[in-house]
């Protein structure tokens, strides 16, 4: 493949835009895309039109409106461009409303209550800040999808709003400064992690197709201690599969950049270049299901799950972020002159203040059933929230605090640091502390917990309302300040007085953490329920309202949305786990010890006085378990039977989490060691080195 010839072949992107649309409307396009604006319709007509010549010349017959309903995945529903003639004949026609404008039934989707109290109805409307792309011989346009009286019933709408808020309030501060910028935006680089194994074992674990992760499984004898597979030499048919997967990405114009081999045996990792957060959450998306469809052309089964199995790491998806203006500079770099020390620490303050005060946001924003088997493993950061910034950045910032001068810095000797004059300090660029949620890495911050199956428009929207909320307060102050420096100074010291207890720059991981992060009144918010019963406090409501992102009803409809998959996806599994528990375990259980039996029977037959010491160990072993996994069978189904009863989303979701899942933990224990003394040949499942060693 000609890398540079193809790469965004099969978008409608500028360039395209520009060789195929009138000067006039490519104009008003641009000009709609930067203002965020509805488009007219006779421009919209234009556009349609240069679309559906482009798209049918490379072969697309259909087109849809590809939407982020709240199930977290994509939504498409294909239309042909096909139209009848009088004649007999048929021609292809897209026109400027069916671009900038779909309607789905919206009944069929999540929408927490919305439905119910509003229309059933909904309407998808096209983001013209993402671009078209074709996929499956099908023009697909970005859209955002809401219910007919305008609430949003997506992930895209949410995350538009909050990069206008977010933008909104750095222009007031960015104008304060002098500098010569007319928009900034928030940039976004989702690192991607996922595991492949063979598609044939893949097909042979129900618990892996219906759950998408393991819910049975002894350990494996070996597992990922001896640290062997990190970075190490890509097996040739992963590489097959990755060469393959960045030529499809290419082509959609999605700078796939970084891949290597991960912690765990099987587990790997993607990295795209960054971009504006919006086109980084479509390309996710888009990374995700690509992933899947190439795996299955080379005989793999990706696994995006956040924990797929017990005992080895999980996948996690690293959100990385940033501000940046229209003239390329990056907000969050520490810059070389005065003026731009004292732009980022008031940056660097408004993220500080963001993270610390609306933790809770933060974990709702990644509160998900997968990511609750996976955060506070000693593999991915607790659910504390707290901000790693290294030891020089942190010294700097207490010496401000404290009003010191700063004495370690390269030079020697001691130094005044205040808003415009920053020494120089090693950029923490690199991974060094790894158990940090949300780390400082030279730039921009990385957000560490998000999970590896969610799509990132829910952490993004909130970090950007958060961090537009501190921005906001601080423009507030310092547009009504006499001397602009000293304000700024007082924000900047006074934010660190305030909130410097968000900052912890040692090992997530420990016990001590969880203790010092109590002595410092950090929420610990354990679990997805835990933390999504928080969502609907005073403060939150007031906060998204005040910045357009959310009314109270949309809110309290994501809510209600992001419980239900909490309690649904155990329900789920734990049936599963039911069937394959009887379906499949008890009878190989049986058979084994039948054969046991009967070969203690024949033995006994030959010769009378003949040991069968070992025999009837293991069959009293076995059948001492097979008893225990009865009794953990009824457990199981009594509490599924339980928490079905229950009506409150809270207290339904709070049930399966607590009850539920002990219940499939006991049942899953006891299978598990029945699984390690069963003849292999009779285990019905491929075990955990079966599946994580499939491919070669
Ligand atoms: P690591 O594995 O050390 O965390 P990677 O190099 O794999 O780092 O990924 C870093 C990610 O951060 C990449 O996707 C990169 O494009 C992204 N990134 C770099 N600069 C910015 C920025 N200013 N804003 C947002 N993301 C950024
Ligand atoms: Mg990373």
């Amino acid at each position: 493949m000609d890398v540079v010839k193809e790469f965004g072949s099969l978008v409608f992107n500028e360039q395209v835009m520009r060789e195929r649309l009138p000067k006039d409307i490519y104009k008003a396009l641009r000009h709609t895309m930067q203002e965020r604006k509805d488009l007219n319709i006779d421009i919209a007509n234009v556009v349609a039109s240069a679309m559906k010549d482009w798209a049918v010349e490379k072969g697309a017959t259909h087109y849809t409106h590809w939407f982020q309903p709240m199930t977290g995945i994509t939504a498409e529903k294909h239309e042909g461009f096909i139209t009848p003639c009088d004649d007999g004949k048929v021609i292809m026609e897209f026109s400027g409303k069916e671009l900038v404008k779909g309607e789905p039934d919206a009944s069929s989707f999540p929408s927490g209550g919305i439905r119910a109290t509003f229309e059933a109805r909904g309407y998808t409307a096209w983001d013209p800040t993402s671009y078209a792309f074709i996929k499956d011989k099908t023009l697909c346009i970005p859209t955002a999808f809401c219910s007919f009286s305008g609430e949003a019933l997506d992930k895209k709408t949410p995350l538009l709003r909050s990069m206008q808020a977010i933008s909104r309030q750095v222009m007031r501060l960015i104008k304060l400064f002098g500098d010569d910028v007319t928009d900034v935006t928030t940039t976004v680089g989702a690192e991607q992690e996922y595991f492949l194994i063979d598609e044939n074992i893949y097909k042979k674990r129900p618990d892996l197709v219906y759950c998408g992760r393991t819910l049975f499984g002894a350990r494996p004898s070996k597992g990922q201690e001896m640290e062997d597979h990190y970075f190490g030499v890509l097996k040739p048919r992963v590489a097959a599969f990755m060469d393959d997967l960045d030529e499809e990405l290419w082509k959609l114009g999605v700078v796939a950049k970084t891949k290597h081999n991960e912690v765990a045996p099987g587990q790997h990792e993607l990295a795209p270049m960054f971009s504006t957060t919006n086109i980084a959450t479509d390309h996710n998306q888009l990374v995700m299901e690509i992933i899947k469809t190439v795996a299955k052309r080379h005989g793999l089964a990706c696994l995006l799950h956040e924990k797929p199995f017990a005992g080895v790491n999980g996948s996690g998806k690293h959100n990385n972020w940033s501000m940046n203006t229209n003239t390329g500079e990056n907000l969050l770099d520490p810059g070389d002159t005065p003026s731009e020390n004292a732009r980022f620490l008031l940056m660097l303050a408004a993220v500080i203040k963001a993270v610390d005060e609306y933790q809770d946001l933060l974990r709702i924003s990644v509160a998900t059933p997968g990511n609750d088997c996976r955060l506070g493993g000693d593999e991915a950061p607790p659910a504390i929230i707290s901000i790693f910034l290294g030891d020089e950045l942190t010294a700097i910032l207490d010496c401000i605090k404290e009003g010191v001068p700063y004495d370690k810095h390269a030079g020697g000797e001691k130094m005044e640091v205040g808003v415009d004059a920053l020494p120089n300090f090693p950029k923490d660029t690199t991974d060094r502390n790894r158990t940090s949620p949300f780390a400082f890495t030279g730039n921009k911050f990385e957000f560490r917990m998000p999970g590896s199956s969610v799509s990132i428009a829910g952490p993004n929207f909130i970090i950007n309302t958060i961090v537009a909320e501190s921005l906001c307060q601080f423009a507030d102050e310092l547009e009504k300040a006499d001397d602009f420096k000293k304000a700024l100074t007082d924000i900047i010291q006074r934010t660190m007085i305030e909130h410097d207890r968000i900052i912890f720059n040692g090992n997530n991981y420990s016990e001590e953490w969880v203790k010092e992060a109590e002595r410092r009144g950090l929420l610990n918010l354990k679990s997805s329920v835990d933390a999504l019963q928080l969502f609907s406090q005073e403060k939150n409501i007031k906060l998204f309202e005040k910045h357009g992102v959310l009314t109270k009803g949309e809110l309290l409809a994501r809510q209600e949305i992001m419980l239900e998959i909490c309690y649904k996806t155990i329900n789920i599994e734990a049936l599963t786990m039911l069937d394959i528990a009887k379906q499949q375990i008890v009878p190989a259980v049986i058979e084994y010890m039948s054969d046991i039996s009967g070969a203690i029977n024949s033995k006994m037959a030959v010769n009378e006085k003949l040991g069968c010491k070992l025999e009837c160990h293991l069959l009293e072993k076995l059948s001492c378990l097979s008893d225990e996994l009865d009794s953990k069978i009824i457990e199981l189904e009594a509490a599924v039977d339980a928490a079905r009863k229950e009506t409150d989303a809270i207290v339904t979701a709070k049930v399966y989490h607590d009850s539920v899942s002990e219940k499939m933990q006991e049942l899953r224990n006891v299978a598990d060691e029945l699984e390690m003394i069963t003849k292999k040949s009779y285990w019905p499942l491929p075990s955990y080195g079966d599946i994580l060693y499939s491919v070669k």
